[in-house]
């Protein structure tokens, strides 16, 4: 059946609502919430570590550390606390991002039970398999993604276990890889320039004659198209096939649901006449960054992580994610009634967040009443 992606308007009268058809919690993000609390609920004494972040929210990592619960490494790999200080009769919980092999293998040999408390996403390990049969047809492994995300450092790590792999960023990256594929660029310069991009042994004359595309899976759909559509050429162009399949594998992107029903839900939304886009979510998060960048094509967008950024109906502090600062803007809402707001959130965003964010606005507008009958309406 067709998916509806138009959005649900919240008509308050001077204020109208616009709130995207999908948005919020995804599957992974809430198993993985649902088996970290069960652990902790499970195991009363027991010391619980967290890899790392289990999602990229602060509120909810704030709560998963006041149940008690330990982050081993931060966002970036960070260690915070050394693998040495843990013993078998802990417990580490793996995020839904999944970690890297050599991480499991560490943790393997102190003694974990890494399967058991393993709350990677099965579309990040989706992921993993599409790039073992990439590699299984000797293909090189190509990754659309951030290279530093935890999500596409495990994703590499899986990769290059089974073929060579380099990870791209963006647009930019893939246009100077392909430098290297038709010759433009000196092969010594692959390894500068791709630095720690790459996996170990990478031969750039040998390993870049077939090549194809996976993707972390919260990128933008749009974008890891044009990259795969960019790639594709470059190996038509050069090796001249008869089946462009002999140098590129022919595979779909690895976007997961969430990322792909979110990103149309966004697109459906910016459909509506509007005067500006609030996106709630965490500021490392991947996905919900890819919501305001399609927002900010259209309107004037603010990406806020919980409703305490809206200071009043003059001053609003957001998040530029370009500039990684967080800005103070004033007079963000029109003098003018109604006012049409697009509201949505990234998929590791709890729903009490959003509804937090159009409490204050109801409350600006003074129809918190209105919002409170529609909530009984809800019910
Ligand atoms: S965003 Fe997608 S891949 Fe990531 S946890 Fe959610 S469902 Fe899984």
């Amino acid at each position: 059946m067709k998916k509806d992606f138009s959005p649900t308007l919240l008509d308050f009268g001077p204020l109208k609502i616009y709130l995207a058809r999908h948005f919020g919690f995804c599957y992974g993000v809430e198993n993985a919430i649902e088996i970290a609390f069960k652990t902790v609920e499970e195991n009363p004494g027991k010391r619980i570590f967290l890899l790392s972040e289990m999602i990229h929210n602060p509120q909810v990592n704030a709560d998963l550390q006041a149940h008690g619960i330990v982050f081993l490494q931060d966002t970036y790999g960070k260690q915070l606390i050394p693998f040495e200080e843990i013993t078998a009769d802990d417990i580490v919980l793996i995020p839904a991002f999944g970690t890297t092999l050599e991480i499991e293998e560490k943790l393997k040999r102190i003694g974990i039970q890494t399967e058991k408390y393993n709350t990677t996403c099965p579309f990040v390990e989706k992921v993993w398999n599409r790039s073992e049969a990439i590699a299984k047809k000797d293909y090189t492994v190509i990754i659309h993604g951030k290279p530093k995300h935890e999500e596409t450092r495990a994703t590499f790590s899986h990769a290059a276990s089974n073929a060579p792999s380099v990870i791209v960023k963006d647009m930019q990256e893939a246009k100077e890889l392909a430098k290297y594929i038709t010759g433009e660029k000196p092969v010594d310069d692959f390894y500068t320039e791709f630095k720690g991009q790459y996996s170990e042994g990478f031969d750039v004359e040998k390993d870049l004659q077939r090549i194809g595309v996976v993707n972390q899976t919260t990128m933008l759909a749009s974008d890891t198209q044009a990259i795969a559509d960019f790639l594709k050429q470059v190996m038509i162009e050069k090796f001249r096939p008869s089946d462009p399949e002999e140098r590129f594998a022919d595979t779909r992107d690895t976007l997961c649901y969430a990322t792909n029903d979110n990103q149309t839900a966004v697109s459906g939304m910016l459909e509506a006449d509007a005067d500006l886009a609030i996106v709630v979510g965490g500021y490392n998060s991947s996905n919900t960054s890819h919501l305001v960048e399609l927002c900010e094509e259209k309107l004037p967008t603010y990406f806020i992580n919980n409703e305490e950024r809206i200071l009043s109906a003059n001053e609003i502090l957001h998040y530029n994610f370009h500039t990684k600062e967080e800005l103070l803007t004033t007079d963000y809402l029109p003098k003018k009634e109604p006012v049409r707001i697009l509201i949505t959130s990234g998929a590791s965003c709890p729903d009490a967040l959003v509804e937090g964010v159009i409490c204050k606005l109801a409350h600006i507008y003074s129809v918190k009443e209105k919002m409170e009958g529609l909530e009984r309406s809800f019910i």
